[in-house]
């Protein structure tokens, strides 16, 4: 059975350019509920947690330091089939292949900077979603 819940951030490069309420926005129109939601600075240590899975990839130091040089916001959301639908929305890591109208199409700048992450799983959503908040910051 597909789960309920994903869990995204809007990565670096897009809260530098302001365009936190321009996603949150698309996010919410798309039909998720936000369930749980921060703004937030990654250390090199919870950087490097999250991503731990891509430690051995070329790109991990650099995607490290991509990802604590500002802020993040992260969020808990929630719809029907809630991991596959939210890829859809923000469309492939490279936005040189995204559909149009993804949140990536729009507004990432390269295979890195890819303005927001999603879940890829309905286990690893809830391992991120309680990596971010505790029980007493999910509604
Ligand atoms: P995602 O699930 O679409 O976010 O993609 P992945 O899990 O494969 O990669 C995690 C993140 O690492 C991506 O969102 C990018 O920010 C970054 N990334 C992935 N592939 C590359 C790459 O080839 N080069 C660089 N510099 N960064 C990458």
């Amino acid at each position: 059975m597909k789960g309920n819940i994903t869990f995204t951030m809007i990565k670096p490069d897009a809260t530098g350019k302001n365009l936190t309420g321009k996603i949150l926005s698309m996010i919410t129109e798309a039909g998720f509920t936000i369930r749980a939601l921060k703004m937030t600075r990654l250390s090199k240590e919870q950087a490097e947690g999250f991503y731990a899975v891509h430690k051995d990839k070329p790109f991990f130091n650099d995607l490290v330091k991509f990802m604590t040089s500002g802020p993040v916001v992260a969020a808990i959301l929630e719809k029907e089939n809630a991991v596959e639908s939210f890829r859809a929305l923000i469309g492939a890591t490279n936005p040189a292949n995204a559909a149009e109208g993804t949140i990536r199409k729009l507004y990432a700048s390269s295979v890195q900077e890819n303005a927001v992450h999603g879940s890829d799983s309905d286990e690893n959503a809830q391992i991120e979603a309680s990596y971010f908040f505790s029980n007493l910051e999910r509604f």
